[in-house]
């Protein structure tokens, strides 16, 4: 082992430049097999494939958090995905793991849109107008956002929710509460109440900057939904003129988005679901069959070459990738080079008490041996950077 630390000791990103892929990819292995079971990399469904190939586990943000805490053996547990999803398997993890995020510039837009205090704010505002107060309102929140605002919703009898559990939680929640506050992807809120025969007019959108969010308090007492203005930048790619374009271009073509699509979207698409459902579709496909799927460009490009059986293709022609997650590979340096600092996170997003991957567990040498390891990963993604991917990543 201590070979192996010697070759990859104090290293310079000029070092990996210089390396080949294969060069990379061995060294990357080797050490991973010294480390066994004390490691875990978890790889998210939207990464490309040469962070992927290094992943134990792929999935989505909370099967993959759940599937690290039930790896007790695994002292570190490297989530290759974005800050959310981090502090996600940090709170589901054992006190003793460490949750490492490789690149802490690697954020979410989405979750970004909502925070704490602002949430915080909103509910002020709608208890002092009494439509807290005079009606049950329940907080809801996507699990892309930050642990203090899940934190927020526990508080105050609301639940976290996924892209998987959407329906039925709105399912229960729309029977005990008169309206439900939803953050911060109004496209799912919507979409997931639009599956009860909420109508739109009785659907209002929060939007932060604005007194009660932009609405009339006889808007907010008759809504049946409010939903926070956020989005997702990758599904809000997705057009209806791309759904009726394929379908022109690719005839008995079926088209299969995410819920984080706009409405309009998800209402002209033929089947509409979480990324688990949209794989699974795939899986039950008949051969032969062809698909138009609306979701990020590296799960779709990977769902084309597991079944080469079938058609599969991109709803958009242009590339709808996560320039967040992308960090991961272009970025990951800046995490591995302030090792020393351990987890890290953004403060005003702690939740309340002992929050996951904040310094209570840091220590000073905390990790280094993986996180030198974990250089590498990064590194031969960004030794491939094309002016297309710097403009990808500098855009956010
Ligand atoms: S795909 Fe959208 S919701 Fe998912 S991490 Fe990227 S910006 Fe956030």
């Amino acid at each position: 082992m201590s070979a192996i630390l010697d070759k990859v000791k104090a290293p310079v990103l000029e070092d990996y430049f210089g390396m080949s892929d294969a060069e990379l990819h061995e060294r990357i292995e080797r050490a991973r097999r010294e480390l066994g079971s004390r490691l875990v990399i978890l790889g998210h469904h939207y990464q490309r494939d040469d962070v992927i190939c290094h992943a134990d586990l792929t999935g989505d943000s909370l099967g993959l958090s759940r599937s690290a805490a039930a790896r007790q053996d695994a002292e570190f547990i490297v989530f290759c995905g974005v800050h959310f999803m981090a502090e996600s398997a940090d709170i589901l993890s054992a006190p003793e793991q460490k949750v490492i995020l490789p690149d802490l510039g690697a954020g979410c837009s989405m979750a970004d849109m909502a925070t704490a205090e602002q949430v915080e704010d909103a509910w002020e505002q709608l208890s002092s107008i009494g439509v807290i107060g005079d009606f049950k309102v329940t907080p809801i929140t996507y699990m892309n956002s930050s642990a203090a605002i899940k934190a927020f919703c526990g508080e105050h009898d609301g639940v976290v929710c996924t892209s998987t559990n959407a329906v039925p939680l709105f399912d229960k929640y729309l029977k005990e509460a008169d309206k439900l506050f939803f953050f911060p992807d109004q496209h799912l809120g919507r979409n997931t109440g639009a599956k009860f025969g909420i109508p739109l007019d009785e659907m209002v959108v929060w939007d932060p900057d604005k007194d009660l969010g932009g609405n009339t308090e006889e808007d907010l007492r008759r809504a049946r939904l409010i939903l926070w203005k956020g989005h997702c930048s990758v599904h809000g790619r997705f057009k209806p003129w791309h759904v009726e374009q394929v379908r022109r271009e690719v005839p008995g073509i079926k088209v299969l988005v995410h819920p984080e699509c706009i409405y309009e979207v998800v209402q002209a698409s033929d089947l509409n679901g979480s990324t688990e459902f949209i794989i699974k579709t795939l899986e039950a496909a008949p051969a032969g069959s062809k698909w138009a799927v609306g979701t990020e460009v590296n799960l779709v490009n990977r769902l084309v070459k597991r079944f080469p059986d079938k058609h599969i293709q991109l709803l958009a022609p242009d590339l709808c990738m996560c320039a967040t997650m992308y960090r991961i590979a272009a970025e990951s340096r800046v995490g591995a080079g302030i090792a020393p600092r351990g987890r890290s996170r953004q403060p005003d997003r702690r939740p309340r008490g002992d929050g996951p991957l904040g310094s209570r567990r840091a220590r000073p040498d905390a990790g280094d041996q993986v996180k030198r390891i974990l250089w590498l990963i990064p590194m031969i993604a960004c030794r491939r950077t094309s002016p297309a991917r710097i403009m990808l990543t500098c855009s956010v």
